[in-house]
């Protein structure tokens, strides 16, 4: 959570773990698990800050 991110050319985590299902995040457009925990399109890294702010209870948030 403190850590920075790398950068976005750095595949998220996630992506490791979901061969065939990596895809660009909807945030940083980083490779990332594209349906992911809850189904979220972001990285672990635009993830924490939507959690923060609606709590991990969301399932779905615009980009704007
Ligand atoms: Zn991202």
């Amino acid at each position: 959570m403190t850590s920075p991110p790398p950068r976005v050319t750095e595949p998220d985590p996630s992506a490791a773990r979901a061969p065939g299902l990596v895809g660009p995040c909807a945030g940083c457009q980083r490779p990332t698990h594209k349906y992911g925990a809850g189904g979220r399109p972001l990285c672990q890294w635009c993830m924490d800050p939507v959690v923060a702010r609606y709590g991990s209870t969301v399932r779905y948030v615009s980009a704007r």
